[in-house]
């Protein structure tokens, strides 16, 4: 029986942990892949306080170090269902199931897809979700980006600095991302912009050789790339919950700035639940209160 289980080991759950044991609480964080979540992605962080300067994979490397040096429990395995029994909870995956008192779902959020033909076929073949991953086998070849919010932009920032050119798509005329972060690619001479166009078709023989863009007028552009790189927005990882867990019409978890769910004891953190600002501050902002109130909690069950 653990005081505290985490489930996701991203900067939201990390800090959860690091929380909980600063209380003194026994915690488990399950993580199904990686730790580090979705920032391990980012190249550069530059909007979290004192951490100027700092990749999203050493950010998250320090955060996973500090929970477990606190003593939080890191166990990499998928929890596939959770059970409420009241007093106790439980988390099942592949291999066990583990009780604790209180939950907190911090599974945040997986890449949207454009749906297109091909489009899993050519991951690894000229398909990325992942710039910092992926960006340097495009080096000195021609690359387009799709989507409007930051990781796009930051995604475009990053490839035009590796690739020979990078083509920012979105279907608007203007940005979702940081009015900053779009000055700073204008003023790259090799990245080329189309608005109000969309991705409709990915060409390709062994490998992705180029891709047809239609703009809202239906004109058709095939442009010859080397490398698509979608960046259009993240789903969140709540599908494992939904039988017992109030979802919105998106999928994340139903809960406000408390961080508390529709069941006591089970609470959620990060990316995953509704919010206005999804960022690496609001994510371990959130860890810190969804720990602080399973404490809360757990101390009103004795
Ligand atoms: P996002 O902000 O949700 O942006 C997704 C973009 O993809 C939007 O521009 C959207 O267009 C477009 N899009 C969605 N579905 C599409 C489709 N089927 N075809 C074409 N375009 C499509 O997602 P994100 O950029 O991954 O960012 C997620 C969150 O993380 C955001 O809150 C973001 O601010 C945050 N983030 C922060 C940082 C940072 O602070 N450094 C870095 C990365 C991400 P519309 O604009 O038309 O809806």
């Amino acid at each position: 029986m653990f005081d505290i289980i985490i489930i996701g080991a991203g900067p939201a759950g990390l800090t959860a942990a690091i929380y909980a044991r600063r209380a003194a609480k026994s915690v488990l964080v399950l993580e199904a892949t990686a730790y580090g979540g979705q920032i391990i992605n980012t190249p550069d962080i530059e909007n979290y306080p004192v951490a100027a300067h700092i990749s999203g994979f050493d950010f998250a490397t320090k955060v996973y170090e500090q929970a477990k040096a606190l003593g939080a429990e890191i166990v990499f395995e998928k929890a596939v269902e959770i059970e409420d029994h009241g007093t106790e909870k439980a988390v099942i995956t592949a291999k066990n199931r583990y009780i604790g008192k209180a939950l907190i779902l911090a599974t945040g959020s997986e890449n949207r897809k454009l749906g297109l033909e091909k489009e899993d076929s050519l991951v690894g073949r000229g398909v990325s979700y992942c710039a910092t991953c992926d960006g340097a086998f495009y080096r000195g070849k021609k690359v387009a980006v799709v989507g409007g919010g930051n990781t796009a932009l930051e995604d475009a920032l990053y490839l035009a600095d590796l690739a020979e050119s990078v083509t920012l798509i979105h279907r608007r005329d203007s940005f979702r991302g940081e009015e900053g972060t779009v000055a700073r690619l204008k003023e790259k001479p090799n990245i080329h912009f189309m608005y109000n166009s969309n991705v409709t078709k990915l060409l390709a023989e062994k490998r992705l050789t180029a891709i047809e863009v239609t703009d809202r007028n239906g004109a058709v552009t095939e442009l010859a790339v080397d490398g698509l790189f979608i960046a259009v927005g993240r789903i969140p990882e709540n599908q494992n919950f939904a039988a017992l867990i109030r979802l919105d019409e998106a999928g994340y978890i139903q809960a406000g700035e408390n961080c508390h769910t529709n069941l006591p004891g089970i609470f959620t953190a990060g990316d995953n639940r509704t919010k206005e600002v999804r960022q690496l501050v609001t994510a371990t902002a959130d860890g810190a209160v969804a720990a602080t109130e399973a404490v809360k909690y757990i101390a009103a069950l004795s």
